[in-house]
């Protein structure tokens, strides 16, 4: 069966336009755009478009490559007293005389919509709900969910540790009972533990899950987008040849990534100020 993640994302956007005309006040999402990355500029109208349709109003902050870190600290401080900005993003990536970690370490975690202030992992970690999940793992698990994909007590692979999307992933199925290997470049023998795996949750960037890697009860989720040598987009998964094995897979495009951005939207309607 095939997680369709395109499906889902229109219905959660709906939900969240619903949710948006119910509140008292209308959320604002700032994004800060730095520099003049191609790929960034695209995300962000993406994000700026998705929340327009939903009824958030969203606001794209765009500072030159030469902007200092402190000045782009300096904004970010305004917008946390800000009490009109609900919701505040910082595109990454960023220049490399700026301190990714110093800006996100800014972000109030009661705006920190991405999930990646300490404050909002700290809470994941000790199993206190954080303000904000980051988008991608919490549009997974949507997507696990909406296709009754059972998570308690499931032996779930994570492949990749990425602060965005791997470990998070790994500490959510975590708090839902799995039991999970987050595997990484220095795994051992990983075709063994996709193998016997229930869930993969694949988040490389490179072909890694091939055909005879599956088992016919599993559920493939693949979180890699990138181009292969034909300049094609495409994921971590030989989609081919694993789809007919396996039970559920998501397919790239249309599978995780339409998810991301309306866990985003999600999380941009929710209103802490
Ligand atoms: P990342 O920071 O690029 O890190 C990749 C991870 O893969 C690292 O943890 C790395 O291990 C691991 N890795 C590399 N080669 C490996 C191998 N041969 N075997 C096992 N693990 C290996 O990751 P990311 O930012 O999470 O992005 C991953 C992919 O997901 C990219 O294609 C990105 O474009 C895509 N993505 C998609 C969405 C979406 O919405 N669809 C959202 C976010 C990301 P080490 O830590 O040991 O280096």
């Amino acid at each position: 069966m095939i997680l369709d993640g395109k499906a889902l994302s229109n219905k959660v956007l709906e939900d969240v336009k619903e949710r948006v005309s119910k509140l008292s006040i209308q959320p604002h999402l700032v994004v800060i755009l730095v520099g003049d990355n191609p790929a960034s500029r695209i995300y962000v109208r993406n994000k700026k478009l998705a929340a327009e349709k939903v009824g958030i109003k969203s606001t794209v902050i765009e500072l030159p490559v030469t902007v200092t870190e402190d000045e782009l600290l300096g904004r970010i401080s305004e917008l946390n007293e800000d009490k009109d900005v609900t919701g505040i993003l910082v595109q990454l990536p960023l220049p490399e005389h700026i301190d990714k970690n110093k800006v996100i370490t800014t972000i109030s975690p009661k705006k920190d919509v991405d999930g990646f202030t300490p404050e909002n992992v700290g809470r994941l970690a000790i199993g206190l709900e954080p303000y904000f999940y980051p988008a991608t793992p919490q549009g997974i698990i949507m997507l696990l969910d909406e296709y009754n994909v059972q998570i308690e007590g499931a032996d779930a692979v994570v492949i990749g540790r990425s602060n965005i999307v791997g470990k998070p992933m790994s500490q959510m199925l975590l708090k839902r009972n799995a039991t999970v290997t987050t595997a990484h470049s220095y795994t051992k023998n990983i075709e063994d533990k996709i193998k016997t795996a229930d869930i993969v949750i694949s988040a490389v960037g490179k072909k890694i899950v091939r055909c005879k890697m599956v088992n016919k009860n599993s559920c493939i989720v693949d979180v890699g987008i990138f181009r292969d040598a034909n300049g094609k987009l495409t994921g971590d998964v030989d989609f081919d040849c694993v789809s007919p094995t396996v039970k559920y897979i998501s397919p790239v495009p249309g599978g995780v990534g339409p998810m991301t951005i309306a866990s985003l939207m999600y999380n941009a309607s929710k209103v802490y100020v």
